[in-house]
């Protein structure tokens, strides 16, 4: 059984578990630096919630270093919306810049803050069709030509992957369809 870790500091990490265990994978919750340098972990999983916040916990935590290291060195990567912005190069709409790793320039709550949540249909990857479930969401507002892009809605890249890293804007966590789990473990093996 493969080890996924599921970073555990904020958000929907829980819900990330449960879709995990449907699929057989022992999950880890990473909270702090030894969680992340004591495990041997076959993958990762950046949840969402909210950015600024994961951000600054994971500056706290000492944690930045270790994951951004992991990451460059080939460790797979599943970060959902929030987690989407952790890895982004840069973000249009906001100074920040987290773990950096990814090729893509991310827009924040690019679907406008109150009317931000909504739930739509859309094809993934070689997945077919899949719920996708989106909570003031950002979106790909543009990417480079290392990166793959997995979905698109209202012609707007909401999924993404290059090497290692795969990205959604929305939360597959938050439906029972399990495809995007298991098109991650896919790459974890
Ligand atoms: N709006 C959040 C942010 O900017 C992301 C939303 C989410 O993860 N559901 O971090």
């Amino acid at each position: 059984k493969p080890t996924i870790g599921v970073l555990a500091v904020q958000g929907s990490f829980a819900e990330h578990i449960d879709s995990l265990q449907k699929l057989d994978v022992n999950c880890l919750e990473i909270r702090q630096k030894s969680d992340l340098t004591d495990h041997q972990l076959q993958g990762i999983i950046l949840p969402g919630g909210e950015s600024t916040v994961m951000g600054k916990l994971l500056q706290e935590l000492d944690l930045f270093a270790d994951l951004k290291h992991r990451i460059e060195n080939g460790l797979p990567v599943l970060g959902t919306c929030a987690g989407l912005i952790l890895l982004a190069k840069a973000i249009a709409n906001d100074p920040n810049v987290y773990l950096g790793t990814m090729d893509i320039v991310a827009k924040r709550n690019a679907y406008g803050r109150q009317l931000g949540s909504f739930s739509a249909q859309g094809s993934f990857a070689e997945m077919g069709e899949i719920p996708m479930t989106f909570i003031r969401a950002p979106f790909i507002e543009s990417a480079s030509k290392y990166v793959e892009i997995l979905a698109k809605i209202d012609g707007h890249i909401v999924a993404a992957k290059q090497d290692n890293m795969v990205v959604t804007s929305f939360h597959p966590e938050l439906s029972a369809d399990l495809s995007v789990h298991r098109y991650f473990l896919n790459l974890c093996e």
